[in-house]
């Protein structure tokens, strides 16, 4: 990095790489630039990217995701119109970062470093600590940070035993002010002791183990996407598994965050769900309670638009979920959608 005083400003300019092979070789100074650009308290300084002439494409589409976090987190391109005639333009909002983050990673499923969420409330970002991605995670907070309409929490995603963010991150984070950092154990099945941050953090351990196994928020049955509205249904209920005698406490929790043990529903088909009024079969049919005022059974009806739950929801320990479930209610009693 070069650190130019010019104009009564420190400027901080990132380079580019000269020979550009894989996703991150050409933005692996990026996260690390934007540590330093924050470690330094003096208010009159800005931070630049500069392409020196290279080998390869920095115009992948995961390039130009990248390079649009990286506007919208503050640091400007010196040079990019010698190399890319296109407009490059930063993130309006943050669901414009989690709509284009899904399509990004749905075209390549092993480009799932980090996921972007929100609830009615907060802002939710499961950063991975592994390897490049630690670094990756910075530059998505900070981008979050300077576009949240609603606070942030990032959980930090422990993969080979690394359970925390690099602290010039955490410090990064801290002095923006609206991000709060959960180091956990998402995928230990760790029991927690504190029950406010259990209820959280299996909360999140669950969210992000359900964007990791079927993607984004989407209601599986009349696919709406509106994030704020679709919540994580467990298939087998937590009270259910708190409940079940014959397994222990970290075999409960293990169930409580499963990926395998649930869809994404919109409030409406949550609720219908747990009170069973709808409900599945073991070959993904949506069936419906019999005996339904037929007023209510027509807007049930007319709410839904896919009658039965596609392969990537119905795994082998989906269908586990299910027979616990299914169990306690008689399947008799109800109709295919
Ligand atoms: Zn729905």
């Amino acid at each position: 990095m070069i650190t130019l005083e010019y104009g009564g400003m420190t400027h901080y300019i990132t380079l580019s790489e000269r020979d550009i092979r894989g996703r991150n070789s050409s933005l692996q100074s990026v996260p690390t630039a934007l540590n330093i650009f924050y470690s330094d308290s003096n208010p009159n300084k800005q931070l630049w990217y500069y392409f020196i002439p290279y080998v390869g494409n920095p115009f992948t589409g995961y390039h130009l995701v990248y390079y649009r976090l990286m506007l919208t987190a503050g640091i400007n391109f010196l040079n990019i119109d010698s190399y890319y005639s296109n407009l490059i333009s930063p993130y309006a909002n943050v669901d414009e970062i989690i709509t284009e983050r899904s399509e990004n990673q749905n075209s390549n499923r092993s480009n799932n470093s980090s996921f972007v969420s929100k609830t009615q409330d907060r802002i939710q970002l499961y950063a991975k600590t592994y390897g490049a991605n630690k670094y990756e995670s910075t530059v998505f907070g900070v981008a979050l940070s300077k576009i949240a309409d609603r606070p942030i929490d990032v959980f930090a995603v422990s993969e080979q035993d690394l359970q925390t963010l690099p602290q010039s991150s955490l410090n990064t984070f801290e002095q923006l002010g609206n991000i709060t950092v959960y180091n956990t154990s998402l995928r230990l099945n760790r029991l927690i002791a504190d029950a406010d941050d259990a209820r959280r953090l299996r909360s999140a351990a669950y969210n992000y183990n359900l964007l990791d196994r079927i993607g984004m928020k989407r209601c599986a049955l009349c696919s709406c996407e509106i994030p704020e509205i679709i919540h994580g249904a467990h298939v087998w209920g937590v009270a259910d598994i708190r409940s079940c005698e014959i397994i222990d406490d970290s075999q409960k929790y293990a169930h409580a965050i499963s990926g395998h043990n649930g869809l994404w529903l919109c409030h409406n088909h949550h609720k219908l769900f747990d009170s069973n009024i709808l409900a599945f079969d073991l070959d993904g049919r949506c069936l419906i309670k019999q005996s339904m005022p037929h007023s209510h059974e027509s807007f049930i009806r007319e709410s839904i638009n896919v009658h039965r739950l596609g392969t990537s929801i119905i795994s082998d320990d989906f269908k586990y979920y299910l027979t616990q479930r299914n169990q306690v209610i008689n399947l008799n009693g109800y109709q295919a959608i």
